[in-house]
């Protein structure tokens, strides 16, 4: 019976290895294979952040040679600071937050993470610095609180539970069964997109990450549960360097600085008020929306 058992055993460990080692990203970003000429330089040093500045610098990008996506994209964001990029679906946001994490990368320019290019770095050092939250969460058939740990499975308590105060998950958490230890996924409780959203975001927050990249985070949500993650997200980003990819415009309007981009290329960027002021690209996508909640 145990030659029977040890097998098994043995087979579900590497089964959970396996899946540990597909990281959040691959998952969300639905990049199931990986690029094999991405890999560290052999002179690559270890990514130094000091404070989490974001550069790029004239970077264009094609998937396909003869497909230009991004056209010489410049911004910059500083350490702490908030970074919007809007657009319409197509228009090459995801893209960015793509080659800031290096699954490709850039055809001309750079991109600097505090004045370091980010292909002479370690590809663990690079992505040990940023923490994602995608637009369609994944949950595991495992407890909150180890869905929570998911990027970081030897977090201490502490960390684990400040998280959970900050994604403002406390009530939902207080009000299950079994708290924390409550199993969700496809064979347990079913979460709302909300509550998803949100273990996602306690997810990042216990990564440490000091950038946090927000791709359309709320984007499949109603205005109600909107609000909550954009008060979730406003606490988490006082802290950290914050890249927002948005499509509805009411998520960026406290942003730094809001770049618009369209078919790869930025035609204007600004704080909300600057943007409104130069009555152009962004201002008609404002007036569009406000025109679609009524
Ligand atoms: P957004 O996030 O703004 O909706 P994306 O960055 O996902 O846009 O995509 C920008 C463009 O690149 C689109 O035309 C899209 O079809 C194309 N694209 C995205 N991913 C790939 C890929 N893996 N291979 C080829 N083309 C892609
Ligand atoms: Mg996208």
């Amino acid at each position: 019976l145990l030659q029977l058992f040890m097998p098994l055993n043995f087979l579900g460990f590497v089964y959970r290895e396996i899946r540990r080692a597909v990281t959040d990203l691959e998952n969300m970003l639905g990049l199931l294979t990986r690029n094999p000429s991405i890999a560290d330089k052999a002179e690559a040093t270890e990514l130094q952040i000091s404070g989490g500045c974001i550069s790029f610098q004239q970077v264009s990008f094609a998937y396909q040679a003869d497909r230009p996506v991004l056209h010489q994209l410049s911004f910059a964001v500083g350490s702490g600071q908030k970074i919007a990029i809007v657009g319409a679906s197509g228009a090459g946001k995801s893209t960015i937050a793509r080659l800031l994490y290096r699954f490709y990368d850039v055809q001309a320019g750079q991109i600097l993470i505090d004045g370091q290019d980010i292909q002479t770095v370690t590809l663990e050092s690079l992505r040990q610095a940023i923490a994602i939250v995608p637009q369609d969460t994944v949950l595991f058939n495992s407890s909150i609180r180890d869905n929570i740990a998911y990027a970081k499975p030897d977090a201490a308590a502490e960390m684990i539970d400040k998280a959970i105060d900050m994604a403002h998950l406390r009530d939902f958490i207080n009000s299950l069964p079994d708290g924390d230890q409550t199993q969700v996924g496809e064979r347990g409780l079913k979460v709302s997109g909300g509550e998803k959203q949100r273990i996602a975001i306690a997810r990042a927050i216990v990564k440490g990450a000091p950038i946090l990249v927000f791709d359309e985070a709320t984007s499949s949500l109603d205005s109600l549960s909107e609000q909550a993650i954009l008060s979730a997200m406003r606490d988490v980003a006082r802290q950290h360097t914050s890249l927002v990819i948005a499509h509805r415009l009411s998520t960026v309007t406290d942003a730094d600085c809001i770049v618009v981009l369209r078919q790869g290329h930025v035609v204007e960027q600004g704080t909300h008020q600057q943007l409104l002021a130069q009555a152009g690209e962004y201002a008609r996508m404002w007036q569009q929306q406000a025109q679609q909640k009524k």
